[in-house]
């Protein structure tokens, strides 16, 4: 089994979620007492969202560079950035070390195409609906990602950092979440990306009234498929329904 290295605590409600399926995905493939091998540098999230707030993306990006070249050194086989926003960093990261980085838009995105989902609602931080660094990644594969109107927007994102990033899940929450869905649905959306990692803990991929695609869950599908076999490289291990 290879070594999976998490760059979490952004934040660490999700990066809870990452450590218990990685784990359960090493039970049902192993059996008995198996778990998986896990290296995790959990930051101070509070530090991270000063440099998102400030623009400071290039220093995060070197923040997250030195922990990613810290968990190759201590035997990391591969590393997770385990957010969708800093993956607006993610080619900084992955040019500091030669250990493959997992990438969740691109486990996303493939895990979308193998559903034949091409113009997904993207609910996520305001970093990523707006930013175009994940507009730009899904275009290469051929999907059109969608987002709400601004106030749509501002609710999801204040739904992520006030609320779900603090460990409250709440049903009116959820309610107004499924209303911005059933919005995205009658002006063509095909499909749903939980694309915040914590978004998760307030919905079901299962149960919407759209496709889902759960970024944290093909995220620790990628690695697990990785680390737990032979195979070296990403591509070809991936297995979507
Ligand atoms: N975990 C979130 C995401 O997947 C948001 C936290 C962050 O800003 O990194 O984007």
């Amino acid at each position: 089994m290879k070594t999976i290295g998490l760059i979490g605590g952004m934040s660490f409600e999700s990066t809870a979620v990452y450590y218990d399926l990685l784990n359960n995905m090493a039970r049902d493939r192993f059996g008995g007492l198996a778990s998986a091998e896990i290296l995790l540098h959990s930051v101070n999230f509070a530090d991270i969202v000063a440099l998102q707030q400030s623009g400071r993306w290039d220093e995060a990006g070197k923040r997250l560079s030195a922990i990613a070249a810290n968990l190759e050194k201590a035997g990391a086989d591969c590393v997770l950035i385990c957010t969708n926003t800093m993956h607006k960093i993610a080619g900084q990261v992955q040019a500091a070390i030669s250990v493959p980085l997992v990438d969740i838009i691109d486990e996303t995105a493939t895990a979308l195409k193998a559903r034949g989902c091409k113009r997904p609602l993207l609910l996520a931080t305001r970093y990523t609906m707006e930013d175009g660094f994940y507009h730009a990644q899904m275009s290469s594969y051929g999907i059109e990602v969608m987002t709400s109107e601004k106030a749509g927007r501002d609710r999801i994102h204040s739904i992520i950092f006030d609320e779900l990033c603090k460990g409250k899940v709440l049903d009116s929450s959820r309610a107004e979440m499924l209303a911005i869905i059933d919005a995205a649905r009658s002006t063509g959306a095909d499909s749903i990306i939980l694309g915040c990692t914590e978004i998760c803990l307030l919905l079901d991929p299962n149960h919407l009234p759209l496709p889902g695609v759960d970024s944290t869950l093909v995220h620790c599908q990628a690695a697990s498929e990785f680390a737990f076999t032979d195979d070296t490289a990403l591509d070809g291990v991936r297995k979507y329904a």
